[in-house]
């Protein structure tokens, strides 16, 4: 808009001066032709006085110069008549239109006179009365000039007077269309730095309030308890780490130590694409030795103007530990539960070891040949391996939780879980059935025993709720599946014991939400699983299905084996 306005300004204002100028050079010419056409008027009216003025003297002194210089006055007084109403000046006189044919009729005339001086002799007697009778005939050539000299005195001062009124209002029209132009120029062009020094200050302004924003929210991640890295994806360098942050590795962003920890950050919480984004939860050695739990998320951010990453990191090491407590005793509380069962487990291969070892005695005492005493103690080995089965799987699912992260087979997992349940299982009349559609070499990224420990308390739970029930063995049945959706594995825990209570169904992955009764339940298991699955980039969803409930675990899927091994 202003623009269109400024090149319309401009157009007016050239155009302006345009018509100054071509009204100047108009006026020139014209008052330059008006001039001339008064001196072709003068001209013409001189020679005829100047040829007169020849007549007087040649009849005076009649000789054969005279004669000549007559003739000459006549040839020239001849020449001037046509450019009164032949020429571009003549044309301006209005009364040589009207006097055209009379100035014709005496251009014969004179040639005529012209033609006939050189037959007059000086000396005849003829001569003279010729002459005069000449004289008179051009004599009212003459006030035809007069007339015509007359009206171009007056036409010219015309011309002046108007002049002289054109010079006192000069281009009144053009200079007030010049000084309107170059008003609305001026305007503009003020109006325009006005409007563009408010824009600037509001820029200014909205500058300093960017600023004080960035400040403040500088000044509020300082303070910040939660440990803040600015990482430029580029080289992994370390833009900007607030003091939280400094006490886990160094306040210099250049110390070689902050590659490690952005690395170990950027492995746990890597999506499918191998990009840094999302939760993390991971045990980190500081560079004095010291071990820290810690949490967080990675994200992109930008900062300073460029796309950089965004580390968060809190040190979880003491509510870390007591939730790894908190773990461990609700594992030892399941094993509890268990010893019974895991006694009865121990107690099938003493037995047999009590009665092979009878057996042995027996026949070392008959002195029974070497082959059949050898086969006691393979039988007793045998045993021996199994009991040991039994206590290393106490010894695993025994073992207080860490925070170290490692791929495991899922199904192997899934399978130790189940195999440790196994016997309560048979003891309890319940049937297991695994329906693993997964590949054993399909890892997961996270701590096995803890991840086994979830399985475990789904299975226990299973069992319990039958045993709430006062089931029918014959049906009793609880499935675990196991299947790949796209990027995620899928472990489903499914029973048929009548299903989670409506009144408990919301708040049953809280800590210390439980139904049973003190000596049997603590409200642990399920808000201790949902924090390992948590841990690992998971989710778990407890459902009511038909006759039943059912526990949905969706995890990412780690790199294969085969990968790992590439
Ligand atoms: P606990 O087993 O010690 O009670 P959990 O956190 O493992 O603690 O379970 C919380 C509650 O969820 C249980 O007390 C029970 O009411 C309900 N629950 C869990 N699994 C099942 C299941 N398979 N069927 C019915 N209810 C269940």
């Amino acid at each position: 808009m202003p623009a269109a306005l400024i090149v319309t300004t401009l157009g007016l204002f050239l155009a302006t001066g345009m018509l100054y100028v071509s009204q100047n050079q108009h006026r020139a010419l014209l008052s330059a032709t008006v001039r001339s056409s008064g001196w072709v008027a003068y001209q013409a009216q001189l020679e005829y006085v100047k040829t007169q003025n020849q007549f007087e003297v040649t009849t005076l002194r009649l000789n054969r110069r005279s004669l000549d210089e007559l003739q000459f006055r006549l040839e020239l007084l001849r020449s001037r008549l046509p450019l009164l109403y032949d020429s571009d000046e003549g044309r301006l006189l209005q009364e040589v239109a009207a006097q055209k044919d009379v100035l014709q009729h005496y251009e014969g005339v004179l040639d005529s006179l012209i033609d006939s001086l050189p037959n007059l002799s000086p000396d005849a007697p003829a001569t003279l009365p010729a002459l005069r009778s000449a004289f008179y005939e051009i004599e009212p050539l003459g006030r035809v000039l007069q007339r015509v000299l007359m009206q171009s005195v007056a036409y010219n001062e015309e011309i002046f007077r108007r002049e002289r009124e054109v010079a006192a209002s000069p281009a009144v029209v053009p200079f007030a269309l010049l000084f309107v132009s170059g008003t609305c120029l001026v305007a503009i062009l003020f109006m325009d730095g006005r409007r563009d020094r408010l824009r600037l200050a509001e820029v200014e302004a909205a500058k300093s309030e960017v600023t004080a924003v960035q400040d403040n929210l500088r000044a509020i991640i300082e303070a910040m308890p939660l440990g803040t890295i600015i990482v430029d994806p580029d080289g992994d360098q370390v833009r900007f780490i607030n003091p939280s942050a400094q006490t886990l590795v160094d306040p210099s962003p250049q110390h070689p130590e902050w590659k490690r920890l952005i690395r170990l950050a950027f492995e746990t919480a890597s999506d499918a694409n191998g990009r840094p984004t999302g939760s993390i939860s991971m045990a980190f050695t500081k560079p004095n030795g010291e071990i820290v739990s810690l949490r967080g998320m990675v994200g992109s951010v930008i900062w300073e103007g460029r796309p950089q990453i965004l580390i968060l990191l809190s040190d979880t090491s003491g509510t870390r530990n007591a939730e790894l407590q908190l773990m461990q005793a609700a594992k030892l509380s399941t094993l509890g539960e268990m010893a019974t069962a895991i006694a009865h487990e121990l107690n099938q291969p003493l037995a047999v070891i009590k009665m092979a070892v009878a057996n042995a005695r027996r026949l070392v005492l008959s002195e029974a040949d070497s082959e059949a005493i050898t086969s006691k103690l393979d039988r007793i080995g045998t045993q021996v391996d199994r009991a040991k089965r039994i206590t290393d799987q106490v010894r695993r699912y025994a073992r207080m939780p860490s925070d170290q992260t490692a791929s495991f087979s899922c199904r192997t997992a899934v399978e130790l879980a189940s195999g440790f349940v196994a016997e309560q299982y048979r003891a309890a009349g319940i049937r297991m059935s695994l329906e693993m559609d997964i590949s054993p070499d399909l890892m997961l990224s996270g701590d096995q025993t803890m991840f086994e420990q979830v399985i475990v308390n789904l299975l226990v739970n299973a069992r319990d709720a039958y045993d709430n029930k006062k089931h029918d063995t014959s049906q009793a049945q609880v499935t675990v599946r196991a299947r790949t959706t796209g990027p995620d594995v899928i472990i489903a825990v499914e029973d048929g014991a009548g299903g989670i209570r409506e009144d408990v169904l919301g708040q049953i992955f809280d800590a210390f939400c439980t139904t049973k009764s003190a000596d049997k339940g603590t409200g642990l298991g399920l808000s201790m699983a949902r924090n390992v699955v948590r841990d690992m980039n998971g989710t778990i969803v407890g459902a009511n299905v038909e006759g039943g409930a059912c526990f949905t675990i969706t995890l990412p899927v780690g790199r294969s084996q085969a990968q790992d091994v590439a």
